[in-house]
């Protein structure tokens, strides 16, 4: 396991500051995101894996649990400012099964940004599913039939999996053809549960900085990238 704390980033940071809208008209903190760096030449997807289940969907506020969906499409827009080579991928996949907030691999050129922002939203008729299991089975096969030099796997949950072999979950998350990052929205991460495994886990809790997730997700996003502002954060192996 490789634990990022989401504190431990007083690196410089720079780009655009955004300040985003709410659904609700309010306006959220604005924040910083480091600079993306510039293109591989790497084929690469990143799917990102959402769950919308009450636990999650339920506060309403500003925080960053909140507005992980706004956050993540911050962060998705973020790098696609920044990419010239057309060569950057992304997928959304919900934990319920089938979604009608699903995307199948897009660039985040043009209309492909734009499909994958409207799937980073909680879906209508969300049953708000708990179970892991389904969706990591899919965005596998997602990631298998896509031919990228580098696949990332994003997943926004708060881990209180209702799966019924939870340890069979965790032990697919951790053989998933990819780079594996857990980014748990909860102000209580379960410390044991991704030990001895290679995800990289980020603790996000509604006590967080805003603009939190959108960093979790653009270190992701950005790891293949030459330059980047986000390969500068600490890592840490303990809570
Ligand atoms: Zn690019």
């Amino acid at each position: 396991m490789t634990l990022l704390s989401a504190r431990l980033r007083r690196v410089t940071l720079i780009g655009k500051e955004a300040k985003p809208s709410t659904a609700h008209g309010r306006t959220a903190p604005a924040f910083t995101l480091p600079h993306p760096g510039h293109c591989s030449g790497l084929r690469t997807l990143t799917i990102v894996i959402t769950d919308d289940s009450a636990s999650l969907t339920s506060p309403g506020g500003n925080d960053p649990v909140s507005q992980r969906y706004q956050e993540a499409r911050i962060a998705f827009r973020h790098l696609a400012n920044a990419c010239t080579c057309g060569q950057e991928f992304g997928a959304v996949a919900h934990f319920d099964r089938p979604s009608s907030g699903d995307v199948a691999p897009v660039s985040l050129a043009g209309w492909g940004l734009r499909r994958l922002e409207r799937g980073l939203r909680v879906p209508r008729l969300a049953a708000g599913t708990s179970r892991l299991g389904p969706v990591l089975a899919e965005a596998k096969v997602i990631a298998e039939a896509f031919a990228a030099d580098l696949v990332q796997l994003v997943v926004f949950s708060d881990f209180l999996l209702t799966d019924q072999d939870v340890d069979g979950v965790l032990a697919d998350l951790d053989n998933f053809p990819g780079q594996v990052h857990a980014v748990v929205l909860t102000a209580s991460p379960q410390k044991q549960l991704f030990s001895g495994t290679s995800v990289t886990v980020t603790p996000v809790g509604i006590d967080a900085e805003s603009g939190d997730v959108a960093r979790a997700l653009l270190r992701s996003l950005t790891a293949h990238r030459l330059a980047a502002a986000t390969s500068q954060i600490p890592r840490t192996t303990e809570l």
